[in-house]
């Protein structure tokens, strides 16, 4: 069964082709700038050079046209017509309360993705025009949505809840959510098979650090609490995210600089985190060469940054009240041994016992870098939110098929 996984943001729509008989990528690609004058299109298929075409691509029904067209070329493609594609999976980024798995689209679902577009006023629109540009191209092809949200719908309300009135929860849902989810389930899932035990039994932190960053304590396997909030700008340092601040810096500034709401909301969540106190860049790699010839700024942004994650992995092992293992995902968790290495160092009380060369090699693969005995393991497991969402999509049209 081929399976297309969509993210539609509202310019651009990533896709990925699995053929789930053993889980390949038959090709991949994104449209980028729809709407625009010269929207891009990127197409790769394994093995083979990367096609780009450059055209008007109005919408995203016609992005979704362009990608079909593509996947079905007869020089670049991989299938001979669209039927061979049985499933789409999308994903999404908010399903508040309503959603604690994936689910098969109907119109019900649809009607909540819409009601949750407050929650997420950048992504859920833009999810749902792509569900819809889908839904116009392949009238009968079942769809699927995944959810950012979904896997931290465990957490008990201790956890989630904002000690502020009552009233605001109870009439506007204001309480944490947290992101990252298809990335920490399916990490979480890899660290206990690399560990060779249940997950059911492990009291994990996984870390995803990558351009936004999240912890999250997976305890027996369910999330019990996550470092992003309502929305992402919670929790850890980022790129341009601040994450957690003292929320009256937030009038204060509006008063002192003249601000609007909306000019800070914007400040906190595009001009701060790595790139304001680096004032280089939000790419880590650029942040550590600075710091690596001399650049101040850079160095206090890499210690902050780093000072944060390990207040976080402190905190969720008293919330957890222990801790089998660490784990790092994602583009800087994945790649960079210094990141890790400075989180790490405040970590011996914990009993991690990090082997710098195992730290410093570099696989594609799940594996350790503590040293063997280490009292807790230190983790690096590459995500894939894209498999996720394609085996999800695929569990479910299989149980929708034989029910
Ligand atoms: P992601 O959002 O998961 O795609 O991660 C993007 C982030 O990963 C960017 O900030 C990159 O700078 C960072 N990144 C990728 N490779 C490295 C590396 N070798 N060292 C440090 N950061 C990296």
């Amino acid at each position: 069964m081929n399976v297309l996984v969509i993210n539609s943001g509202s310019s651009s729509l990533k896709y990925q082709l699995y053929d789930m008989t053993d889980e390949s990528v038959q090709a991949k690609g994104k449209v980028e700038r729809i709407g625009m004058e010269s929207s891009i299109l990127s197409h790769e298929v394994t093995d083979r050079p990367e096609v780009r075409e450059v055209s008007e691509i109005l919408d995203h029904t016609t992005a979704v046209k362009k990608v079909l067209d593509m996947l079905t070329h007869k020089r670049f493609g991989v299938l001979r017509s669209i039927e061979e594609i049985q499933a789409v999976g999308h994903r999404v980024v908010h399903g508040g309360e309503s959603f604690g798995e994936s689910v098969l689209i109907t119109p019900d679902v649809k009607q909540e993705i819409r009601r949750l577009f407050d929650l997420a006023p950048l992504h859920n629109p833009a999810h749902m025009i792509g569900i819809q540009a889908v839904e116009a191209n392949l009238p009968d092809v079942p769809q699927a949505a995944v959810f950012d949200t979904a896997f931290h719908q465990t957490m008990p309300p201790s956890s989630y809840m904002y000690a502020i009135p009552m009233v605001l929860y109870r009439k506007h849902k204001i309480r944490k959510y947290g992101f990252h989810g298809t990335s920490v389930q399916y990490v979480s899932r890899n660290a206990a098979e690399f560990l060779k035990r249940p997950l059911e039994e492990l009291k994990l932190i996984v870390c995803h650090i990558g351009n936004g960053a999240s912890c999250t304590a997976v305890l027996y396997g369910k999330s019990f609490d996550t470092s992003m909030g309502m929305t992402p700008l919670e929790g850890l340092m980022m790129g341009t995210r601040s994450g957690d601040l003292d929320p009256a810096v937030v009038p204060y500034t509006i008063n002192k600089e003249e601000l609007t709401l909306n000019e800070v909301n914007s400040m906190l969540n595009k001009h701060s985190g790595l790139l304001a106190i680096s004032g280089i860049s939000s790419d880590m790699r650029e942040v550590i060469q600075a710091m690596e010839e001399g650049n101040e700024q850079a160095r206090l942004a890499f210690e902050m940054y780093a000072y944060r994650i390990r207040k976080y992995i402190g905190s969720y092992a008293a919330a957890m009240d222990g801790l089998d293992a660490v784990v790092f995902t994602a583009g800087v968790g994945e790649n960079s041994d210094a990141l890790r290495r400075k989180v790490c160092e405040g970590l011996t009380f914990l009993g991690v016992d990090l082997d710098e060369e195992k730290n410093r090699i570099r696989s594609g693969e799940p594996r350790s870098i503590t040293k063997d005995g280490s009292r807790t393991a230190v983790l690096v497991v590459p995500t894939n939110e894209e498999l996720l969402i394609a085996r999800d999509t695929y569990r479910l049209i299989r149980q929708g098929s034989s029910a």
